[in-house]
């Protein structure tokens, strides 16, 4: 897996919105793949399975925004 902090945060847009931290309010974001086909899949038993979710990780309070590509 490619070095975590090799990139600086950033601000993203969400469905034409910029995406703010749901608990901090925060607008820089680390940004993560997440193969679904792990322990998160088992977890809640879906179908999609091999799907890779994006993952935003707030620079600030480190919440997790978890995005499924459609
Ligand atoms: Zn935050």
């Amino acid at each position: 897996m490619a070095s975590f902090n090799a990139e600086e945060p950033k601000q993203y847009e969400v469905a034409g919105r910029l995406l703010k931290c749901l608990v901090c309010g925060h607008d820089h974001f680390w940004r993560r793949g997440a193969q679904l086909n792990t322990a998160a899949a088992t977890f809640f038993n879906m179908d999609w399975t091999n799907e890779t979710a994006n993952c935003f990780v707030c620079d600030n309070c480190g919440y997790i925004h978890w995005f499924l590509p459609k």
